[in-house]
């Protein structure tokens, strides 16, 4: 494992870290992601990431790593583990359990931490940027589940650049420095290298000037960059459960065609087309970590092997690029 330092913190991250949104809840099979959770952290990857809402049902996701760690990661081994959580989507009813108050932030952090069974996270974030909360009052939240010894560290996901630099200051002066940020960004999903409207400076920019560093998420497209779909949509895949996040409809014949073609260039670099996606972006020295999912050990084992070609020519870069314009 390549273990990178998370912008200017203290805290290193592994290149690879394991998300657990799909495939480790009430619905899936609790051994398998027992074996998959083993392997990952016997590998070197030290970062899981779950979320209030992981499941389904919601919780279930934080409640069999619960059951992980008292199985398999006895004691001092707590030590040795980032553990992330987030709160922002929809988790229980009525008004408080969803969005950024200081209400359902805390609240729910301390569910969190009761059905994983452990004392505190690592990393806690605010999963989305709320319209009607000030700003102010969600950062002001995260500083205090730090100080009251919930969470070492705090996230921000899914603000966009703007957010992002006047969370990052609000931030600073309550003294809980921002350590992260989790975007959408894949091959497919180029938005953070876009410049924002008003801040005229990319969510990568924005990171990179304040020291904070940067995890993708769905890296792999949620599979869409890998051979998964290459020939219809599989049984079992993410596209064919009712519960997946990924739709039928989103497997598209123009995005097959895309990944069928980028196929071709991971060939030549011998790599597989899923190795290609997550080593372009960790080619990229303000990525910390990638955030990928796994459904079994052969997939986690093939992923890892990005680790062993993380360099481009200008040559494969440019082929790349004109191969996701689609000319
Ligand atoms: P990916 O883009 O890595 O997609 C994972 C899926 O891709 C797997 O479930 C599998 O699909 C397929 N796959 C992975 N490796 C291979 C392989 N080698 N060969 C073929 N198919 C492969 O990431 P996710 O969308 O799962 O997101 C990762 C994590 O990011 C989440 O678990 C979560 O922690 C975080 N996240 C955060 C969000 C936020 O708002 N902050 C939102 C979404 C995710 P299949 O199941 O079909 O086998």
């Amino acid at each position: 494992m390549i273990y990178n330092r998370c912008g200017n913190s203290g805290l290193l991250l592994p290149a690879i870290s394991l998300g657990l949104w799909h495939n480790f809840g009430g619905v899936d099979i609790f051994q398998d992601g027992r074996n998959i959770i083993r392997r990952a952290f016997d590998k070197g990857i030290t970062h899981f990431d779950l979320a209030n809402n992981y499941g389904p049902p919601p919780g279930s996701a934080e409640e069999n790593f619960g059951r992980f760690l008292k199985k398999d990661f006895p004691g001092h081994l707590r030590d040795e583990l980032i553990i992330s959580s987030k709160a922002g989507y929809l988790m229980w009813p009525g008004p408080y359990g969803e969005w950024g108050s200081r209400k359902y932030l805390v609240a729910s952090c301390d569910q969190s931490l009761r059905r994983m069974g452990i004392d505190y996270v690592d990393i806690f974030y605010s999963h989305r940027p709320d319209p009607d909360t000030p700003l102010e009052e969600t950062m002001m939240a995260l500083d205090h589940i730090v100080k009251r010894g919930k969470a070492l560290y705090v996230g921000l996901s899914n603000y966009d650049a703007e957010q992002t630099e006047k969370a990052i200051r609000i931030l600073k002066n309550l003294g809980t420095p921002c350590l992260i940020h989790q975007p959408k960004y894949s091959m497919f999903v180029r938005w953070v290298e876009e410049p924002h409207s008003s801040v005229k400076k990319s969510l990568l920019d924005v990171l990179k000037e304040n020291g904070v560093g940067c995890i993708p998420f769905s890296p792999l497209a949620q599979g869409l960059l890998s051979d998964r779909y290459l020939a219809g949509i599989p049984e079992g895949s993410r596209a064919s459960k009712s519960w997946g996040f990924l739709k039928a409809n989103e497997v598209t014949e123009e995005k097959i065609k895309i990944a069928q073609r980028l196929n071709e260039i991971a060939k030549k670099r011998k790599q597989s087309l899923t190795q290609m996606a997550l080593s372009w972006l960790l080619k990229d020295k303000r990525i910390t970590s990638v955030l990928i999912g796994v459904s079994s050990l052969e997939q986690l084992e093939n992923n890892l092997g990005c680790l062993s070609n993380l360099d481009y020519s200008a040559e494969e870069l440019g082929t790349i690029e004109k191969v996701l314009k689609g000319s």
